[in-house]
């Protein structure tokens, strides 16, 4: 069959009955809902100004004082954190999500519902990742916002020399998830990441919320206390999309050059940069 020959994806879901119908009207529907939710969003966003870094510290400071564990009492849950940030934050609400799972993006829209979600689409990332991208929109009540670097792969082969992340990952990080990331990050006033304190040394503290210096915004971080075994357990009881890449032997995902399988036992993060003296992108440094 030549390219010209290939069947339109559209037109023949357009006119199916049956069971493929009602999915082909759910998939519209969510469609619809998600435009309907982000200018709803839009016009919320340009009703109020985003607040000032000093004020958004004053929010950290107030979130702390009822999210952290202190006299006598326990550090909230991750739905109560969720809650908080929804409540204060609202429109100025994003999740960041590298496609690995989407337990946080799941978590938030049920009580935030068609969040944006920022995806560091660097232009590396394996065809599951981007697959699973494709998916979450199709599957999830999230508005997912591709973050992409000001150069294409092709542009920074040509101004940097190809296979930059082979000589100087810092600098790839740096172009394509670091500075983008920040970028997008102006136009909220914080964000919701993955993060978790039993995935490295380097985040064994990680704070419930905290004020982002690096990109002026707040950063929360639900998920900080939950172990492996409490995302997989969530993923499975909502049905929540799962990069593919997570059953073959890639228990943390990330850009394909950069991503490789871990043997049994190893650390999860073991295959992230294997080989170099670096461990994080430098989005949550
Ligand atoms: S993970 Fe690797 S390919 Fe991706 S931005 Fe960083 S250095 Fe570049």
């Amino acid at each position: 069959m030549t390219a010209v020959d290939l069947p339109s994806p559209v037109t023949p879901l357009a006119s199916a009955t049956g069971p493929g119908s009602d999915r082909l009207a759910q998939v519209r529907a969510r469609a619809a809902a998600r435009d309907t939710s982000r200018a709803a969003r839009t016009r919320a966003r340009a009703a109020r100004h985003r607040r000032s870094v000093e004020e958004l510290r004053h929010v950290v400071e107030r979130g702390q004082a009822q999210l952290h564990a202190g006299s006598g009492r326990p550090e909230a849950t991750a739905e109560e954190v969720v809650a908080w940030a929804v409540r204060e934050f609202g429109p100025f609400l994003a999740v960041a999500s590298s496609m690995q799972d989407l337990v946080l993006a799941h978590l938030v829209s049920r009580q935030l519902p068609f969040v944006d979600v920022l995806f560091g689409d660097t232009g590396y990332h394996f065809a599951e990742t981007l697959g699973t991208r494709g998916a979450v929109e199709i599957e999830m009540d999230v508005d997912v916002v591709d973050v992409r670097p000001e150069l294409t792969v092709a542009e920074q082969d040509a101004a940097h020399g190809p296979r930059l992340h082979d000589r100087d990952p810092e600098a790839c990080c740096a172009m394509r998830k670091v500075a983008p990331m920040r970028d997008a990050l102006q136009g909220y006033e914080a964000w919701a990441t993955g993060v978790r304190r039993g995935e490295t040394a380097a985040r064994a503290n990680a704070p419930l919320v905290t004020f982002d210096e690096r990109n002026g915004v707040v950063k929360i971080n639900p998920l900080a206390a939950w172990t492996d075994e409490e995302v997989a357990a969530y993923a499975e009881r909502y049905g929540v999309v799962v990069n593919p890449l997570l059953a073959d032997g890639y228990p943390s995902v990330g850009c394909a050059p950069c991503t490789q399988r871990v043997e049994a036992g190893q650390d999860a993060r073991a295959g992230r940069w294997a080989g170099l003296d670096k461990t994080e992108c430098g989005l949550h440094a």
